[in-house]
């Protein structure tokens, strides 16, 4: 009976815990349980641990070890922020942030407009880019934070963080970015960018789940959203030890971000370059825009995303349709709706993200697979050679 490999093109939503990270954990979900808050032998023993995983992040990030809060991920280092900042600057009551940012941030604003707070939501144009005029008109005296992510997790679409940063600092605002898909994909340095607050997360780059950082630039007294002892009495509870640990060894394994950048943009490319050359009319969103290298969000016009998604699936390929979160509620993702594309358009569009992990394999058999499904789809006859779905056949 022949086994089936499974291709798993979903990195955005989440990643493969690296074998070498769960060996650097076991230890401290087994022998090494202490509580790094005791001051017993193996209580500091574990709490040195922790320092090193916290040396290692903050480096990575350019960053000292006491500007890192570890939290329990992405949304709770994003609330955090914002709640933090909004306390920070009394008085202000505005927030601006952009209309594709994840639901950990745009949830949280809206949860804040019913309790009177006003939020601006920057629009995108059609290639999901961020105008910095924009930004520049929505600013206003009582704006406390602008919260923009460094790069989209349905698009791959990179913001200028940098140039945002010192607009709202120009305007007296705090800026916070959420660089969740960034880390590991381009070369990300919280202290270069300029921003007060960044936030990211072990999952995307093959660490556990349940475990995220908060920069929160030296300086600033930034209030908890938990309260108690544990981090500096910046986030109360007791430290999730074996995940911050696993944290420490996903990010030791980002070595050369340039390289895995090149790797991973050449299986995308490769990935693109193949769709177009059997169908032409697919749209890639974003693609004018600068990129992550590792995201590709097609529109396959007038095929079903659900349906084809799960027709991959039992090819044992892995997409996603929207963002994780959104997947399974059939809503047009928020994301490609505020770039302009209609709603049958966004809903016959699929998410190819690459990883580490993958092969030029695994890209290889999407290529192979897909033009069968999608002429399946489309109730065309199957083309044995160099299949071409021609704008015609797809309308
Ligand atoms: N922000 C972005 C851009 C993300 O992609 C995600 C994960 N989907 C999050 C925040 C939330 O991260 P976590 O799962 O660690 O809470």
């Amino acid at each position: 009976m022949s086994m089936m490999r499974s291709i798993y093109l979903d990195n955005n939503a989440t990643t493969a815990l690296a074998p070498v990270v769960l060996d650097a954990m076991l230890p401290y979900l087994f022998s090494e349980h202490a509580n790094p808050s005791s001051a017993s032998e193996a209580g500091v023993r574990v709490k040195k641990a922790l320092g090193d995983a916290r040396i290692a992040v903050a480096h990575f990030m350019g960053a000292t070890p006491a500007e890192l809060i570890f939290t329990s991920g992405a949304t709770e280092s994003n609330q955090t922020a914002i709640m933090g900042a909004l306390s920070l600057s009394k008085g202000k009551r505005h927030l601006i942030t952009s209309q594709v940012e994840h639901p950990s941030v745009l949830l949280m604003c809206q949860h804040l407009e019913r309790l009177g707070i006003e939020v601006t939501y920057l629009p995108v144009d059609e290639e999901g880019r961020l105008s910095l005029e924009d930004l520049h008109a929505a600013l206003r005296s009582d704006t406390a934070l602008v919260s923009l992510m460094w790069a989209n997790n349905e698009t791959g679409v990179v913001f200028p963080i940098a140039e945002a940063t010192a607009i709202a600092h120009a305007a007296g605002a705090l800026f916070h970015t959420d660089a969740t898909q960034a880390i590991g994909k381009v070369s990300v340095n919280a202290v270069a960018s300029g921003v007060d607050f960044l936030s990211c997360s072990a999952h995307k780059i093959h660490g556990p789940k349940g475990v995220g950082a908060l920069f929160v630039r030296k300086g600033i007294a930034l209030p908890p959203l938990f309260h108690g002892h544990q981090e500096r009495g910046r986030r109360g509870g007791t430290e999730n030890v074996p995940a911050i640990i696993g944290f420490g060894a996903a990010i030791r394994l980002v070595t050369d971000v340039e390289s895995d950048a090149c790797y991973l943009r050449g299986l995308r490319d490769h990935f693109e370059q193949g769709l177009l050359a059997f169908m032409p009319c697919a749209r890639i969103h974003g693609q004018e825009a600068e990129r992550l290298p590792n995201t590709s969000n097609i529109g396959f016009i007038a095929i079903d995303a659900e349906e084809l998604l799960y027709r991959l699936e039992q090819k044992g390929i892995t997409a996603a349709a929207g963002a994780a979160c959104a997947a399974g509620r059939q809503e047009p993702s928020h994301v490609l709706t505020a770039m302009g594309i209609s709603k049958t358009a966004v809903l016959s569009s699929l998410r190819f993200s690459f990883g580490r992990m993958n092969q030029l394999e695994d890209v290889e058999q999407l290529l192979r697979v897909l033009p069968s499904l999608l002429l399946d789809m489309m109730d065309m006859p199957p083309i044995t050679a160099a299949p071409l779905i021609s704008c015609a056949h797809s309308q």
